[in-house]
């Protein structure tokens, strides 16, 4: 395995914490009561899509970490650097494994006048 540092230590830690959490919720004590196979795949396709979204929410939340390391972007059309509010905007995304949060640092070019969501993962097109 690669090397960790210790904030992916951590972040894995959490992972671990939400999977016990979906394995809890999974054979809590009602599980008798789930008679049919079809009501065990129900129950077991709603944890696990808990525990995919919130990975993806972590792969989002890496990649604005990254961005907001980057050096200031710059407006697409004239090429001058982006002004940015102090608070990301939250959006939600629709996304196979259902919908997610995302924080999105929103740039403003004060000469073209227009608002950008500099380069992140391509979600925008489904946004
Ligand atoms: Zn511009």
């Amino acid at each position: 395995m690669a090397e960790q540092t210790p904030e992916c230590k951590a972040r894995r830690a959490k992972f671990l914490e939400e999977a016990g959490a979906a394995f809890d919720r999974m054979m809590k004590e009602d599980q008798e009561q789930m008679i049919t196979f079809d009501q065990m795949e129900d129950r077991a396709l709603e944890v696990g899509g808990k525990l995919q979204r919130w990975l993806v929410e972590q792969c989002l939340a890496q990649a604005a970490r990254r961005r907001a390391a980057a050096p200031p972007a710059c407006c697409p059309k004239c090429g001058k650097t982006l002004q940015f509010a102090p608070t990301p905007k939250e959006r939600r995304i629709r996304g196979r494994t259902g919908e997610v949060a995302v924080e999105r640092q929103e740039g403003y070019c004060p000469s073209c006048r227009k608002a950008f969501f500099p380069s992140g993962p391509s979600v925008e097109a489904g946004g």
